[in-house]
């Protein structure tokens, strides 16, 4: 596995492996969340990149940044193991030789909900990291989890309106055996709050248990708050999957839609949604 730490390291590795690549953006600390990623990423394409980088430009809250898990000597090993053939772990300064870029990459609409409600400038730092990485990288293909589905949904958004040729897939949430979703945050919790966030993915069914016994949006969410009562919430909704807002009535032949939380826990914000399927 090669190691890469600079952009020009990084373009030249791509120009020099022009068949198929699939990449994987993340900001290490890995877990089998990732490691599902890497998989799929390796069964579609002939090679894998995988990018390490806590990127500051998107953590709105400097303590959070600094409290990120950093342990690259372990990611390596993990990535080692899982066959990937590069890896880019570029220094900020690197990245942002003349500071963070105050470039916004910005969609009003759809980062004025869910996590962009509260996290401000959170997803402007994500696109423009997810935008140069995917110019440095080059990949046939990119990988995202659909535990960060706002996420997703931007970056797929961006891809089409900057006509960038690369296809973004989605992957399934990767959990702990009691539903947790996996997250590199997760390691922060106290034996009690990791007790009691299980109880988030337990709110996500009960939402969907509702939606399946034909409730409305209005009662689909009450239950879901209802089943989240005694947590630090963010926010608990219920949205159309693809203008992120709650629809006035589900329209449930054709329709998509999504249960998302985000709370705190031990001071510790954690994110989980799940699909209402037709
Ligand atoms: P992060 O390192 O947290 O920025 O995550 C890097 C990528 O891994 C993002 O696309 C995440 O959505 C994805 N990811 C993180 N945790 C999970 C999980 N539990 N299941 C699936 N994908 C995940």
């Amino acid at each position: 596995m090669q190691i890469l730490r600079t952009c020009a390291e990084m373009r030249d590795f791509s120009r020099a492996n022009p068949s198929r690549t699939g990449f994987v953006p993340t900001m290490g600390y890995l877990h089998e969340g990732h490691g599902t990623l890497i998989q799929q990423a390796r069964a579609e394409n002939d090679r894998v990149v995988v990018s390490i980088f806590v990127n500051p430009a998107q953590f709105n809250d400097p303590a959070d940044f600094e409290k990120y898990p950093i342990d690259l000597d372990r990611d390596f090993d993990m990535l080692r193991r899982g066959g990937v053939d590069a890896v880019f772990c570029p220094r900020t300064s690197e990245v942002y030789p003349a500071g963070v870029p105050t470039l916004k990459l910005r969609y009003d609409d759809l980062m004025s909900e869910l996590c962009g409600r509260y996290r401000h400038g959170h997803f402007e730092g994500v696109l423009l990291i997810v935008h140069n990485l995917l110019l440095w990288v080059n990949p046939s293909r990119a990988y995202f989890g659909l535990k960060d589905f706002q996420q997703y949904v931007l970056v797929k958004h961006m891809v089409r309106d900057l006509s960038l040729t690369v296809e973004i897939v989605g992957c399934e949430i990767i959990r702990e055996s009691d539903g947790l979703a996996m997250s590199s945050r997760n390691v922060r919790l106290s034996a009690e709050g990791r007790a009691k966030a299980s109880g988030i993915y337990q709110a996500l069914i009960r939402a969907r248990d509702a939606y399946r016994r034909g409730l409305d949006p209005v009662s689909v969410r009450g239950e879901l708050l209802a089943a989240l009562v005694g947590f630090d919430m963010e926010y608990g909704e219920v949205v159309d999957v693809d203008t992120l807002r709650q629809p006035e009535e589900f329209e449930r032949e054709f329709g998509a839609y999504r249960a998302a939380v985000a709370c705190y826990i031990d001071g510790v914000r954690l994110i989980d949604n799940i699909l209402f399927e037709s």
